[in-house]
């Protein structure tokens, strides 16, 4: 089984708008942490950091690149 990427799950917890390419992303990341324990703990976590880091930021921006390297550290890299 294929686990979803850093990037995804950094584009999964930072979604805005709900925008085409934002809602398959967004189907295609919740049926496969309907399937898999292991990527759901990894997208608790992610969340718990952007949402911390969105209270720290001015922009969701700022708080999505800052995430992107909090994951580099905290999160294994898994493709
Ligand atoms: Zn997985």
């Amino acid at each position: 089984m294929e686990h979803v990427s850093v990037e995804k799950i950094i584009e999964f917890v930072s979604v805005d708008r709900l925008s085409e390419s934002d809602l398959a992303l967004t189907r295609e990341v919740n049926a496969h942490l309907c399937d898999c324990a292991d990527c759901r703990r990894r997208v608790r976590a992610a969340q718990t950091v952007y949402d911390a880091l969105l209270a720290e930021c001015k922009t969701r921006e700022a708080a999505k690149k800052r995430l992107s390297r909090e994951l580099d550290e905290t999160l294994e890299r898994k493709i």
